[in-house]
């Protein structure tokens, strides 16, 4: 089981044992949840109730009573009628996915993104969420989530900041599409959303690395994301004193010696073209690559060390050209912290883990 937000209220954090329960476990009764969560009867009775009347879960009748003569009944996850979206918000473009309750994607959609202005921005994510419930017809939205790139608040809902977006402004995103549709809407971070859907528990602390244009960073640390707004700007901390100019205003960020954009401001070069140099043997682009594998590599066994973890993800564009830096980067990370392991996820999950943390968050909603 793994969970994704501080929990305040016991009675809302144990609606969701609930339900994660049930739905781990295919159907339960009510006597298996009291045992297995250790709960009392009354709680468990009332937050079943109002699963219920949520429509998160059903009742179904066991064919046959027991010897003392009870029919006692099944909770089962409403999956057939009852889902989430998920939508990326990126400047490659949106995507969607469509999420039951048992957490299995039903459908996916994708839609061109327009950053010229937040407005249009929104709309273009409203058409979307549109398109999307229009194919459904009568059946049921329980959450909308939404992940987004740069500095996000995820408690009021707003985008602060968009990288790459010159004179992007503090940008409401969740109000008009809670307005529109009525369905409780949240935002996050997307290598938050990629880690959440990433990995099946959190019992070993993990960090994630999404690199393209920019360099995006999620952690857990005791079996819980560690979610703050703003915080793991690690593409702006300082990897050489004084050295390249970085869009933040100050220099040798590690953005610009690791990310594709830095990267290719450094070549001069797009960075397919400086990929297919170096597979051709070109030493000077291949140094690029050397260059980053060495940042890249100490970045990772020293934020492994800080937090003390060792299991380490990467995802993002970069991931295409890891032949091209993945040996030295494993040697650089190894040199200092031989525990760290390095796997790959994909960024697809964004979309998927901004559906699956909506549920949980929703489930919070609920007025045990
Ligand atoms: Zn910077």
């Amino acid at each position: 089981m793994k969970k994704f937000i501080d929990q305040q209220n016991m009675k809302q954090s144990n609606a969701a044992d609930v339900f994660n329960l049930i739905r781990e476990s295919g159907k339960m009764t009510r006597r298996d949840i009291e045992k297995q969560l250790g709960m009392s009867w009354g709680a468990v009775s009332g937050i079943c109730a109002r699963l219920i009347d949520e429509e998160y879960v059903s009742e179904v009748k066991k064919d046959l009573p027991t010897a003392k003569g009870r029919t006692p009944s099944y909770l089962e996850v409403n999956s057939a009628e009852h889902f989430a979206i998920g939508i990326d918000v990126n400047r490659a473009g949106l995507s969607a996915v469509l999420v039951n309750l048992k957490n299995h994607i039903i459908g996916r959609w994708t839609a061109d993104s327009d950053f010229s202005s937040s407005s249009i921005l929104t709309e273009s994510v409203i058409s979307l969420i549109e398109r999307i419930t229009e194919s459904l017809g009568s059946h049921r939205i329980h959450c909308i989530g939404i992940a987004m790139q740069g500095v996000v608040d995820s408690e009021s809902g707003i985008s602060y900041s968009l990288p790459g977006i010159c004179g992007w402004k503090t940008l409401d995103v969740v109000t008009p599409i809670r307005k529109r549709f009525e369905i409780p809407t949240y935002i996050e971070h997307d290598p938050n959303c990629i880690l959440y859907a990433s990995k099946s528990d959190f019992t070993k602390d993990t960090m994630l690395l999404r690199i393209d244009n920019g360099i995006g960073m999620a952690a857990t640390l005791n079996g819980k994301i560690i979610a703050k707004s703003g915080i793991f700007e690690i593409g702006h901390t300082t990897a050489v004193r004084g050295g390249r100019p970085c869009m933040c205003g100050r220099r040798g960020c590690l953005e610009q010696y690791v990310s594709m954009r830095g990267i290719e401001k450094a070549s001069y070069l797009e960075f397919s073209r400086l990929a297919e140099l170096a597979r051709e043997g070109d030493e000077k682009c291949i140094g690029y690559f050397d260059e980053m594998a060495e940042h890249l590599g100490l970045c990772i066994s020293n934020t492994a060390r800080l937090i003390s973890l060792n299991d380490v993800i990467l995802c993002g564009s970069i991931c295409e050209y890891s032949d091209l830096f993945l040996e030295k980067l494993t040697s650089y990370v190894s040199e200092n912290n031989s525990d760290v392991k390095i796997s790959f996820t994909d960024v697809e999950n964004a979309s998927f883990g901004a559906a699956l943390i909506a549920i949980e968050r929703s489930l919070e909603q609920i007025d045990v």
